[in-house]
């Protein structure tokens, strides 16, 4: 009776697609090794037509001291394709080298320089740190939530910006043994952490919990995130909208965690025990 049970409920969860939903962040186009605007536009366009080739609405999040007055057409292409564009501060200050009045004002800078293209209340935070001591954060959540933003938390935390810093200089160097090796290994990094984050989102919750990916607008996703894309298609996942995956409950909590550090929220609730 017991086995019984126990593959009752494995089937029921293999019926259960697994949900992500895709985020960029530090658009229009981040770390890039000295890019021109240019081909800051043309990797912008790949992505978008992958993207679009998967039929996904994706958020992407502004950094407004990456813009130029060249290359923020690449967010009038984001708007064309109906995706979100939330806000993701200015300078994109690692917040523990900041006070909260300095690390407010720019997120206003960012409504101010980019707000003609933010169409959501979407707020991510710089490197995901949210104040290392307690004032710190409390500050700026109070902010936020006077101006209205919604916090945009991630699930599959990853180190793709590493794989990206390497890749970008290896195309800058034109390396392209060393472009192919570093992609290939980005790819299973981001297979190992999905599954990793999965795997733990179940084991928090019991079942599987809607997936935030933290993705950004770079080199090496100009070439790798049509294979990630088709990774997750192939294992079965379902690719929804970040409102969507923020309708599961694990999100419905800042937690109280104060950290040098910015967590996943699945390592966030796992940490303070919570479901
Ligand atoms: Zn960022």
């Amino acid at each position: 009776m017991k086995n019984l049970l126990l593959i009752a409920s494995l089937l029921t969860h293999s019926c259960l697609a697994q949900q992500v939903a895709v985020t960029l962040d530090d658009l229009p186009f981040g770390y890039s090794a000295g890019m021109s605007d240019s081909m800051k536009i043309a990797s912008a366009k790949k992505i978008l037509t992958i993207l679009e080739e998967f039929d996904i609405k994706a958020t992407g999040f502004v950094t407004s001291s990456n813009m130029s007055e060249e290359n923020q057409v690449i967010l009038d292409m984001w708007l064309k394709e109906a995706h979100d564009l939330g806000n993701h501060t200015h300078r994109h200050y690692n917040f523990n080298e900041v006070t909260a009045a300095k690390y407010i004002a720019d997120i206003d800078s960012c409504k101010l320089l980019a707000g003609e293209w933010i169409n959501t209340d979407y707020f991510r935070y710089s490197m995901l740190r949210r104040g290392n001591t307690k004032a710190k954060r409390d500050s700026v959540y109070a902010f936020l939530e006077t101006e209205d933003y919604i916090i945009a938390p991630v699930s599959i935390d990853n180190n793709e910006w590493i794989y990206n810093r390497d890749y970008s200089r290896a195309l800058r160097n034109n390396d392209e043994e060393k472009m192919i090796k570093i992609g290939n290994e980005y790819i299973e990094h981001m297979k190992e952490v999905s599954l990793k984050y999965e795997k733990m989102g179940v084991e928090l919750t019991g079942r599987s919990v809607r997936h935030i990916l933290l993705l950004h607008a770079n080199p090496i996703n100009a070439k790798y995130l049509h294979t990630l894309l088709g990774w997750y298609k192939s294992e079965g996942w379902e690719f929804i909208t970040l409102q969507e995956a923020m309708e599961d409950s694990i999100y419905a909590t800042n937690g109280d965690l104060v950290s040098d550090y910015g967590w996943s929220q699945i390592d966030k609730l796992q940490k303070i025990g919570k479901k």
